[in-house]
């Protein structure tokens, strides 16, 4: 009895001293004081321990334990006692999926009544926004804007943090060629340098500076590791890569999340070197904790420490949350693997109590971290999430991060942009106007009335629309082609769209052909056939095949799922009130038989050559992409000159400059992303033709001209050999500069060995 009345006590004094220095920090002027308090990880760390010293076994373990609520849309009327009933025994660490602050309320006052009052941590999907929906993160890559990707992620941290939630499960960092994989959506295309960047923009912009903050969220590197490889592009499918691969490539988003202080990692569902991810000692104890020094803690995937049971690793829950636990999974997403068996394999002596001592003091620091032991309900304000959600703030953030997101693809005779003056317009297609799909795969929470379509966008621009659907989204065939053609007749110009619903790309939703219907691309020739001029806007998720609307169409912008004011920035790129700058995160092929493809292949012993027959090819589909990595047109044209280095010849550990003059050549303002790849001309393991090593966005006016230099390190010229060592090894290198992955200017640098020191 005289313990169960201590050890709260205890806890009171922990909280209470926490609470007294931020309200000495607090002093003046409060507001801002307040922003800046932070609890220093070292500081989270002692109390974690702290607390850690007063807990039993059983309430250890509930801190590894993350359940969903049933009810995604939970309100205040929530019944689902089960859970709360758990929560409330401490047999509960985090929920996911209770949102709103009401129901966030509901569930930590629930953590409260439990004996050691140790409060919730509540976690949710907040993939591309909250309510207010922004482009698909692979949407938002094609930006290659790092400080719009960052602010993305800070306004969904602004509105879901509002809401109660203070995890999200994103960014997911995850490489990926192969286009048939429905989650391409989801991350940030094929290159790991530029994965890398955009990791770390995500992290920043959803943590901030302060994870104390009660406006960021935690953030979350998924998925743990080379999810975005599995065999033939099929969803949870076995993975298996060299390990110099798995290190050259794969691995360099996740170490970059980890860089960049992502508080936590989610494992993944496959398998790798044979072995499920969430078992994988040597990727999660060995790299991320061991190698990288990772202080955060892993949570595992939906269920993948009961899964592998199915994986037939694992003989039962028991023996499957024992190999959890010794990989290095900290906290158990829904399967009660932990929940039921953890506290016997302790007794039993099959798990190490340090092993649970660690993972409870990793999720007790971040829950310091965040302030919920000053205040378990400081995320939960009603009155803030009323004035946050869909404001002017985040609408404005998600148009601009939408114009920024849409490709263009093709512009024959400078269709686009259209005058401000056009008369009218055949707008062709449901996906026009289908609040549903603009909103994309990941859109939990979004408000679907709050979509602007591209038919409201028209509308509301003032000019004259003449809609027809012209095809059918279930049956994938044409429909009122007659309607269709009238429309087209009778208008200025037709703008047609094409492409998957947003319900064909996300997770489970891999596809064996990612070709746009026939009846689709058909479509288009129809309206082509009017002699109307012809925009197709091309909807989709994920790299697709649509050759017939490339030879038909006049013009073509990729515009993906763009979100809450998809159709305003669709408008705003067609009317050229933006001009175009978005290059593709992701090569497009021209066939389905050649995916994987992507521009950093290797080159084999018999290059492809069309004049010899033994040469790497195809016999019936050409080699080449639709559109390669990195390509993108504007409303203006730029010229990049030739690579000058600062020396042709280096030695390893001496960067070396790299400058391009790049012009704005064409009548209108416009921006530019300037693109840097290496070539390693031999090697002593087979290299890539080209690695992007560096890029950059600049702005410039109509003629104006500005020098843009990158330097060009150790890291950008050495690899993992098959030791898995980093090397940077003497010889001549390819340095090739230009706006896209194929359209390159090329100089020669030399490496040399540095002298020995005597
Ligand atoms: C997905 C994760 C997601 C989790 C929770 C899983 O199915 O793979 O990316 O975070 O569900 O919703």
């Amino acid at each position: 009895m005289k313990k169960l009345i201590l050890l709260p006590l205890a806890l009171c004094a922990v909280m209470s001293a926490t609470a007294k220095t931020a309200a000495k920090t607090t002093a003046k002027p409060a507001a801002k004081a307040a922003q800046n308090y932070t609890i220093p990880y070292a500081v989270a760390v002692q109390r974690a321990d702290s607390v850690l010293k007063l807990m039993t076994l059983e309430e250890k373990v509930g801190q590894m334990v993350q359940y969903s609520d049933n009810k995604l849309t939970t309100g205040p009327e929530s019944k689902d006692t089960a859970r709360l009933s758990k929560v409330e025994k401490g047999e509960v660490g985090s929920m996911l999926n209770v949102i709103g602050a009401v129901p966030t309320r509901i569930f930590q006052d629930a953590a409260m009544k439990s004996r050691l009052r140790i409060p919730l941590i509540f976690g949710l999907d907040v993939v591309h926004g909250f309510r207010t929906i922004s482009p698909l993160p692979l949407a938002e890559a094609a930006s290659f804007d790092l400080k719009a990707l960052e602010n993305s992620a800070r306004l969904a941290a602004l509105e879901a943090s509002a809401a109660g939630i203070h995890w999200t499960f994103a960014p997911m960092v995850d490489v990926s060629v192969d286009a048939r994989w429905g989650r391409v959506m989801e991350g940030a295309g094929e290159d790991p340098f530029y994965g890398s960047l955009a990791a770390k923009a995500r992290v920043k912009g959803f943590q901030g500076d302060n994870l104390y903050a009660n406006y960021t969220l935690l953030a979350c590197a998924k998925h743990f590791a080379a999810y975005g490889a599995p065999v033939a592009g099929k969803d949870y499918n076995s993975v298996d890569m060299s390990m110099s691969h798995f290190y050259n490539f794969y691995l360099l988003p996740y170490k970059a999340a980890a860089e960049a202080g992502v508080g936590t990692f989610m494992n993944a569902f496959n398998d790798f070197n044979n072995v499920p991810c969430t078992a994988n000692a040597p990727l999660v104890q060995g790299i991320l904790k061991g190698d990288w020094g990772f202080k955060g803690f892993v949570v595992s995937d939906w269920n993948s420490i009961g899964e592998m049971v199915a994986h037939r690793y694992a003989k039962d829950n028991r023996q499957a949350a024992e190999f959890a636990i010794k990989a290095g999974n900290d906290m158990d997403m829904e399967t009660s693997a932990y929940h039921e068996n953890l506290a016997d394999l302790v007794r039993k002596g099959d798990v190490d109590i340090k092993l649970v001592d660690d993972a409870v003091r990793r999720i007790l620091t971040k829950k310091f971290e965040l302030g919920l032991f000053d205040d378990p309900y400081r995320y939960c304000d009603p009155k803030r999430q009323e004035k946050i959600t869909l404001s002017k703030e985040l609408r404005d953030g998600s148009r601009d991060m939408a114009k920024r997101s849409i490709v263009m693809l093709e512009n024959k005779n400078n269709l686009l942009p259209l005058s401000a003056k056009v008369g009218s317009v055949a707008l062709i297609g449901e996906l026009n106007d289908s609040k549903e799909d603009m909103n994309g795969f990941w859109a939990g929470q979004g408000d679907i009335n709050a979509v602007v379509t591209v038919k409201e966008a028209l509308a509301k621009r003032g000019v004259k629309v003449n809609y027809a659907s012209g095809y059918d989204l279930d049956t994938k065939k044409m429909k009122d082609l007659d309607a269709a053609l009238d429309a087209a007749r009778k208008s200025d110009v037709v703008i047609v769209a094409v492409g998957e619903r947003a319900k064909e790309s996300g997770e489970a939703k891999s596809m064996a052909n990612i070709e746009i219907s026939a009846d689709h691309q058909k479509l288009v020739t129809e309206l082509a056939g009017t002699g109307k001029p012809v925009v197709a806007l091309v909807m989709g998720g994920r790299p697709m095949i649509f050759n017939t609307v490339r030879a038909e169409a006049g013009a073509v912008l990729l515009t993906w799922w763009l979100g809450t004011e998809a159709g305003n920035a669709i408008c705003d790129v067609l009317f050229g009130d933006y001009n175009p700058s978005a290059k593709l995160p992701m090569t497009f092929p021209q066939s389905v038989g050649q995916v994987p493809i992507y521009y950093y292949y290797k080159s084999t012993g018999r290059p492809y050559n069309p004049k010899e027959r033994h040469s790497t090819s195809y016999l019936d589909v050409p080699i080449y992409p639709a559109y390669p990595f990195g390509y993108g047109l504007s409303y203006t044209s730029f010229d990049i000159s030739e690579p000058v280095l600062s020396h042709t010849i280096t030695k390893v550990g001496q960067p070396v400059t790299v400058s391009v003059k790049v012009k704005n050549t064409g009548s209108r303002d416009g921006e530019e992303v300037v693109q840097m790849y290496v070539k390693d001309m031999v090697a002593s393991i087979t290299r890539p033709v080209k690695e992007l090593k560096g890029f950059e966005k600049v702005s410039l006016k109509s003629g104006e001209e500005k020098t843009v230099q990158f330097t060009l390190e150790d890291s950008a010229l050495g690899f993992y050999n098959n030791d898995l060592k980093f090397v940077v090894e003497p010889g001549d290198f390819e340095i090739m500069v230009g706006n896209s992955s194929e359209s390159l200017k090329s100089a020669t640098l030399k490496v040399i060995l540095a002298p020995k020191v005597r």
